[in-house]
């Protein structure tokens, strides 16, 4: 190299180093990568409930205040007029799908969780119970690990898992013991366990499932099976089950939830309510009565948290998904704000994952902006009876992890016709959609 040419070299360099820094200079880095404009807020865990804006950066909710300018981040979404509210969390699904096990929940029975949830807003599910601990591994590896939803579990108490009768009821393979050293084995992704579907009179799947749970300080879930008056449903929930732990199919009216004289709560679910258990909705395909909810949420028994029991059969029966779920709750007068508080922070500190659930600064950004329609709307329960109502939710947007999964109307993307966004190269960062390559 000559001389000269190195000197040109230097100098075409510094030239670089220069337009470099004074680019830099000129758009520094926004420090947000995604900001939801102008929706209302709806966050039980910090009591926000009004307009504000909600940042994101690196996966994570960055702040939650009353105006934070475009220019601070990278993507700016318009939410006005709907609502934003933590990733929602259903704690009833059954999505142990794909072993091609016919008639069984741990296969044809169960659906693959992402089909069904980001739509809808949710961003986490528990698997209620399709795995037992001697097949949670295979689920593990063959959904929970390869899914983009945030698939937690509930081991059932049978070791078999959810199989059918000549499994679930199989007494000789319910082993609390040999569930909790599972649970244990995952803590990250075992956040309870279950006992379901059992048709004898012995309370040892209850015991067994308690067992296990107190071993591993996680909660049991009880779908509380065949009615027995060997094993009354007051003693289920005033001295069997620990105060933190769930009854699901609450207005299901198959095990006598409902007082006979008053058409409210029985006996035993306002004792089992004193005592800290949890009451859960699990619609399912059989699990949710208008001639139990309408008395009962007017007598004030309200869910403690609302989930769908989402399976091949309930998926298009009057279950349907999560937010319609939420629509009959509504539908009966429960607030929006209790009704997202219901798939949000209750959930997520039922089954003790406090760090889901919320928009507290610096807490997982899971976001769903729903909308609220108005107009006439029909909601179906498990004998095809019709409550009508007014008000329905919809998803508009979903964001795991701090980016879009979900847009239904493309709010997030821009106008075909539009020059490229400025910050089109960090696309990534904000949102699950951006093109591989510039072509
Ligand atoms: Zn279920």
């Amino acid at each position: 190299m000559t001389r000269k040419s190195l000197k040109q070299t230097l100098f075409a360099l510094a030239l670089c180093a220069g337009v470099y820094a004074f680019a830099q200079q000129a758009a520094p880095e926004p420090a947000y990568d995604l900001l939801l404009r102008g929706g209302h807020v709806l966050d039980d865990k910090n009591h926000v409930d009004g307009v504000m804006d909600v940042a994101i950066k690196d996966g994570k909710i960055a702040r939650v205040a009353a105006h934070i300018p475009s220019a601070s981040a990278l993507k700016t979404v318009d939410v006005k007029g709907l609502y934003v509210t933590p990733g929602l969390i259903d704690i009833h699904v059954h999505v142990y799908a794909g072993t091609g096990e016919r008639g069984s929940y741990a296969g044809d029975l169960s659906v693959p969780p992402d089909g069904f949830t980001f739509r809808v807003g949710v961003t986490t599910v528990v698997d209620a119970g399709c795995s037992g601990w001697r097949n949670f591994e295979d689920f593990k590896d063959r959904i929970i690990d390869r899914s983009k939803t945030r698939v937690f579990a509930m081991l059932n108490i049978v070791g078999a898992g959810m199989r059918g009768g000549k499994y679930e009821n199989n007494l000789s393979d319910m082993d609390g013991d040999a569930t909790a050293a599972m649970a244990l084995k995952y803590p990250q992704t075992i956040v309870g366990i279950k006992t379901a579907h059992y048709a004898g009179p012995e309370w040892t799947p209850v015991e067994q499932a308690v067992i296990a749970g107190t071993k591993a300080n996680i909660p049991v879930m009880v779908d509380f099976g065949v009615d027995h008056p060997e094993r009354p449903l007051y003693d289920l929930l005033t001295k069997k089950l620990r105060p933190g732990d769930i009854y699901t199919h609450m207005y299901s009216g198959l095990r006598h939830e409902q007082d006979p004289d008053t058409l409210g709560p029985s006996k035993a679910f306002i004792e089992g309510r004193k005592r800290g258990i949890y009451f859960d909705v699990g619609q399912g395909g059989g699990s949710f009565k208008w001639s139990l909810a309408v008395p009962m949420i007017k007598d004030g028994f309200i869910p403690d948290s609302i989930s769908t029991d989402l399976h091949v059969t309930s998926m298009n029966g009057a279950m349907k998904d999560e937010l319609n779920v939420a629509d009959k709750i509504m539908a009966l007068g429960v607030p929006l704000k209790q009704v997202v508080a219901e798939m949000t922070s209750h959930p997520a500190h039922e089954i003790k994952h406090e760090e889901l659930g919320n928009l507290s600064e610096g807490s997982i950004a899971d976001v769903t902006v729903l909308r609220v329609e108005n107009g006439n709307f029909g909601f179906t329960d498990m004998v095809n009876r019709r409550f009508d109502g007014k008000q329905k939710l919809l998803c508009e947007l979903t964001i795991k992890d701090g980016r879009i999964v979900y847009d239904l109307n493309g709010m997030s993307a821009d106008l075909w016709t539009a020059k490229p966004d400025a910050h089109a190269a960090e696309a990534r960062k904000w949102t699950t959609f951006a093109p591989s390559h510039e072509h």
